[in-house]
């Protein structure tokens, strides 16, 4: 064991320390060449019957991973980063060779009051909301949304579900709508409000189409509003959607995959107010707290509803008893998983939450900084103040199709520089590129090379 740890953790470190020196992407140049078909091929053989030897397994998965986009590096600035606690990924090792039962209570009932700590902390203290709030760690934004779609079906239309009517925006994360489809809401339940040209919801127009929807029958049950769109980082007006659910009497759950966790900066919780109102609340630790990939956040007002939709048992469970902690395998999908509270506890308690509530601010600093460096950008747009940590811009030219060839042409000088990452987006029907500041890796240097990628890319294709 501890040769094989000594091997793994010398690897990881040097992996770490080269980070800002290697590529934001080596993906580009190899993609449909003859060496990656070559490295595809070999890594889609069987397992063999004898086994090898780990440092030659781990050289191979290097090479694998190589041939990737830097998303634990300092230049990735595209889609959501996160970026990955190295401190977050030794308490999944830790708990995973512990491989405690994390499911049900009684299984491990002191490690689950470790992941309820968690959870109260992020119902309570992040989120706002009150006492007997709680809910479920997730692998992702993608699932809690799932959970609380079902527990607003569950909630609020009993069985019946076939007219149950539920309103998003054009911005909401897709996962939003997936989720509704996978809860059997069809596809023409799911009403598309309108947004104002800030991007936001257009809460009279959500109003209007929730009675014309009532008065020809159907049963609005469920609005979303987005805390940060994936999109912009636009943030909805969450207590005016919040005031509209109670006079209709809907649920109201909000995606706050991306930007739950600014609430912990003083700027982020007055951006960000209404969020305490909300009957549920998606947050994503492996975004806004840098988690390594797989760990989201459900939060509910009243877990019992959550529970209520998710409920299931079985003889071969006689044995476990119950206790005044919540069973996670009865608030979600999931049965069997490790105790994941642990790769969200451990940083926290390590680092301190100051430390999470500064590097947010950091984020916040130097988006405000791309922001204005962009913006003095003669043949650059950038329409929208940011909300949280995202830079939406892209160039200015005689025509519409001018002007996304041009932004198109930007984006691909840009990251072919190898040097930072960014991705694009549609808004309005016009391209779009965005510049995301998250990842606890990237600083003021990679923030400042980023501004100076773009400027220059802008004049030459001004
Ligand atoms: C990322 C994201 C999701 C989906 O979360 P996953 O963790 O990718 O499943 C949902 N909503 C928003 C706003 C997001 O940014």
């Amino acid at each position: 064991m501890l040769d094989q740890g000594r091997l793994v953790l010398n690897r990881l470190a040097d992996f770490v320390d080269r980070l800002p020196q290697r590529p934001a992407t080596d993906l580009t140049p190899v993609l449909g060449s003859a060496e990656l078909h070559k490295l595809v091929d070999e890594l889609l053989a069987p397992p063999p019957e004898h086994g090898g030897d780990l440092e030659g397994l781990l050289s191979l998965v290097d090479r694998a991973a190589d041939v990737a986009l830097e998303t634990a590096g300092p230049g990735y600035f595209a889609y959501i980063p996160g970026g990955g606690l190295y401190s977050s990924a030794l308490a999944s090792f830790y708990g995973q060779v512990l491989n405690r039962y994390g499911s049900l209570a009684a299984t491990a009932p002191a490690l689950t009051a470790l992941e309820e700590s968690v959870l109260r902390w992020i119902a309570q203290d992040v989120c706002g909301l009150p006492a007997g709030s709680g809910g479920l760690l997730t692998t992702g934004g993608s699932l809690a949304n799932l959970s609380a779609i079902v527990a607003a079906r569950h909630d609020r239309l009993g069985e019946d579900i076939a007219d149950g009517t539920m309103y998003v925006t054009p911005h909401a994360h897709h996962s939003v709508a997936k989720a509704a489809r996978i809860a059997g809401i069809a596809g023409a339940r799911i009403r598309v409000v309108p947004s104002t040209p800030d991007l936001r919801m257009d809460v009279a127009a959500a109003t209007a189409m929730i009675k014309a929807d009532r008065a020809a029958g159907l049963r609005p049950f469920l609005v979303v509003g987005s805390a940060g769109t994936t999109d912009t980082g636009t943030i909805d007006p969450l207590r005016r959607i919040a005031a509209l659910a109670a006079r209709e009497d809907l649920w109201f759950h909000v995606d706050a995959a991306y930007g739950g966790f600014f609430r912990l900066t003083d700027r982020g919780r007055a951006r960000l107010t209404g969020v305490e109102l909300a009957d549920s609340v998606t947050l994503d630790p492996h975004k806004t707290l840098f988690l390594p990939f797989g760990t989201g956040a459900l939060v509910v007002r009243d877990p019992a509803k959550l529970a209520a939709a998710h409920e299931g048992t079985a003889d071969y469970l006689q044995d476990l008893g119950t206790l005044e902690l919540p069973d996670y395998a009865h608030l979600g999908p999931e049965l069997s998983h490790e105790a994941r509270g642990l790769r969200v506890w451990l940083p926290l308690h390590l680092h301190g939450v100051g430390a999470f509530r500064a590097a947010l601010d950091e984020k916040l600093d130097l988006t405000d900084h791309v922001y204005s460096a962009l913006r003095a950008v003669p043949n650059l747009e950038v329409p929208w103040l940011p909300d949280l940590s995202t830079v939406a811009f892209r160039v200015r030219a005689a025509d519409d199709d001018a002007a996304d060839a041009a932004t198109r042409a930007v984006l691909a000088r840009v990251n072919a520089s190898q040097r930072v990452y960014l991705s694009s987006t549609v808004v309005g029907g016009r391209q779009t590129l965005r510049v995301t500041v998250v990842a606890h890796r990237s600083h003021a240097p990679q923030v400042d090379e980023a501004i100076a990628l773009i400027t220059a890319a802008a004049a030459a294709v001004g």
